[in-house]
């Protein structure tokens, strides 16, 4: 319940083992609330509200 309150403050922590790079961010899913994220700074995962920039880490990820 903690981490989803995290997650609700825009404060996302990802799957590591699914984390991947489209050439301009990290990209990786939040292993709280399960929604796509991508990295700000180090340490600091934002929500991907961008649909295109989601569909492109995912296309890279399978690279
Ligand atoms: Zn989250």
């Amino acid at each position: 319940m903690i981490g989803l309150l995290r997650c609700t403050f825009n404060s996302h922590s990802p799957e590591h083992y699914r984390v991947s790079w489209n050439g301009e961010h990290y990209c990786g899913t939040c292993n709280r609330c399960g929604r796509p994220i991508r990295r700000e700074a180090r340490g600091q995962w934002r929500l991907q509200e961008n649909p295109s920039r989601v569909a492109q880490c995912e296309r890279d990820a399978r690279l």
